[in-house]
């Protein structure tokens, strides 16, 4: 069935499938396209925006993703973990008469939130979407790291600094989606690799220099084995200082461009489409999701069962829909950050609850709408009411309208995957921040006078007030990160944290399918050699690299042929 989006206009598809899907869980099929369903989610999700304010119970002062002057109270953890204060007591009567959207907005803007989503840290202050690091500075849904810093989706680390996507790893630096390696600095898609720089798609490779497509690989440069004096020696010449490793980064991105890949970064997948996938079964369009079965519509979820349309779902969540922040919910429709919760419907940061309609950061309660609690039949009948009134004018099922938001459009997760200009994102309904956090031209060391090399480097830059080349925004550079530099033999950076992790962003695939054919024309695979295709392998497939991308395409078979 084709439908046309009610934000951005286009044509989309709804599949049988989907269809099965909605009706199960007796909702109509969505307004918006895929697409501006997930922007709608992430908008609720201020990953790495942090602010200073006070906590508005105890007054301690600390940090929070929302800036100062909300509508509704902020809580510093031991305030809102604490039992001092009752969500239940902010309780309203539903009003048939008022539309319900109104009225859980109302009820939204006068119920405390806590202040930072971190759990069980130590000595990381600033982290968010994040739990069990310790001395970690600015990491950001990360979980189980030591001693890590400036990093995006880093889990299971040590030591390591200006990662995303990075897995069991220790020392490694610069790096995106890598797993299990160890001392490797500029690399993507390694795994179980050790001493390898400047390098693309390797496995279980040690000391390695530009070289892509590497399968257990000892000593190479440019994929030509190298004795170890000659690897000691590029070593050196790279990191020698400032300039020289930028040569670096240009010719790795040479290289790179010309690397084979396999049409999407998938393992144990079968019958899905999507990117960075592992072992997931039945499903469209799946991101960075590992263990989906009967899913679609899905990104940044470990486990999923039977959802659709759902972001940062973890631990095993079963039939949710248009769910955004989840730790092992099932039956939820609407939801905002809600942990271990079942029949939970339009509701924001509730734990432990079953059977909740319209309520906000309610902790082991049943049967309540707008934070007031029912007896079980008059809670059905007003739920049903509810969804009725919903129905009538077209929004059940739907996520939150973009205007109840608490974040500006620009500082959240959306705007890093569908970027929009102050203009743009108001047009549509969303807030905007035009205050920066953060200062400019107060930099005391300019640009030409940083250090050229780690040697250069001592404990008097962390006095300097630097400033980024691309954004001009002053940063400071600390003393665990000059240790790192030290250890590792790099000189600091130029740009600030943002500029680093959006540079190590743009290295990943875009959350796109386009539809293409595999390039390949080796005369020596077995799958295209007696069929007639004289042009090639005959295989298609759905995804990430649009056709003006520099890279080979393969399929799966003709990938695994080439590399292994
Ligand atoms: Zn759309
Ligand atoms: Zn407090
Ligand atoms: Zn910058
Ligand atoms: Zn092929
Ligand atoms: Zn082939």
């Amino acid at each position: 069935m084709k439908k046309i989006c009610k934000n951005c206009k286009k044509d989309f598809e709804v599949r049988k499938e989907d269809l099965i899907f909605y009706d199960q869980i007796k909702v109509p099929p969505p307004l918006m396209c895929p697409d501006c369903r997930m922007q709608r989610r992430i908008s609720f999700r201020n990953e790495r925006t942090l602010y200073r304010r006070p906590c508005d119970k105890c007054g301690k002062n600390g940090i929070s993703l929302y800036a100062s002057g909300t509508l509704f109270p902020v809580y510093c953890h031991t305030c809102w973990w604490g039992d001092s204060w009752n969500p239940t007591s902010y309780g309203m009567k539903y009003d048939p008469a008022r539309p319900f959207m109104g009225q859980f907005a109302e009820l939204k803007n006068k119920v405390p939130r806590v202040r930072l989503l971190s759990i069980n840290s130590i000595n990381s202050e600033y982290e968010n979407n994040s739990s069990e690091n310790k001395n970690c500075y600015l990491i950001f849904a990360a979980e189980n790291n030591e001693d890590c810093l400036y990093g995006r989706l880093v889990q299971h680390c040590k030591n390591s600094m200006d990662c995303a996507f990075l897995y069991d790893s220790e020392l490694c630096y610069e790096c995106v989606d890598t797993r299990k390696s160890f001392k490797c600095l500029y690399g993507e898609r390694l795994q179980e690799c050790v001493d390898t720089f400047f390098s693309f798609d390797m496995r279980n490779c040690q000391n390695c220099i530009f070289c892509v497509n590497g399968r257990n690989l000892r000593y190479q440069i440019y994929n030509r084995s190298c004795t170890k004096e000659e690897f000691k020696k590029k070593k050196a010449e790279i990191f020698k200082d400032y300039a020289s490793i930028e040569k670096a980064k240009e010719e790795f991105n040479r290289l790179r461009s010309g690397a084979l890949v396999k049409y999407a970064f998938a393992t144990k997948c079968v019958n899905a489409t999507g990117d960075y996938m592992y072992n997931c079964h039945d499903g469209a369009r799946i991101f960075d999701v590992s263990n989906a079965k009967n899913c679609s519509y899905v990104a940044d979820a470990e486990d999923p069962i039977d959802c659709q349309d759902v972001n940062n779902h973890y631990f095993k969540g079963e039939r949710c829909y248009n769910v955004m922040g989840a730790l092992q919910d099932t039956n939820c429709i609407g939801i905002i950050f809600s942990f271990y919760c079942n029949n939970v419907y339009y509701s924001d940061s509730c734990r432990n609850c079953s059977d909740c309609f319209g309520c906000v950061a309610l902790n082991n309660k049943k049967y309540c709408i707008l934070n007031k609690e029912y007896p079980k039949e008059e809670y059905e009948k007003i739920k049903n009411e509810i969804t009725e009134e919903m129905k009538r004018i077209g929004i059940y099922g739907e996520y939150f309208p973009a205007e109840l938001s608490p974040y500006p459009y620009n500082d959240t997760l959306a705007q890093e995957y569908f970027p929009m200009t102050e203009k743009e994102a108001k047009e549509k309904g969303f807030n905007w921040q035009t205050e920066t956090s953060g200062t400019y031209g107060k930099e005391t060391i300019k640009e030409e006078n940083m250090p050229e090399t780690a040697e250069e480097v001592n404990e008097e830059i962390l006095k300097e007030i630097l400033v980024c080349k691309d954004c001009k925004k002053n940063f400071r550079i600390t003393k665990s990160e000059l240790d790192f530099y030290k250890r590792m033999n790099i000189p600091p950076p130029r740009k600030d944290f943002e500029c680093r992790h959006q540079d190590r962003m743009k290295k990943r695939n875009p959350r796109k399918l386009w539809h293409r054919a595999c390039m390949c024309k080796k005369t020596n695979h077995p799958h295209h050699l007696d069929i007639e295709c004289p042009s090639g392998c005959p295989n298609k497939f759905e995804t990430s690299y649009r056709d003006d991308r520099p890279e080979m395409v393969y399929c799966e078979q003709c990938y695994q042929q080439e590399i292994s």
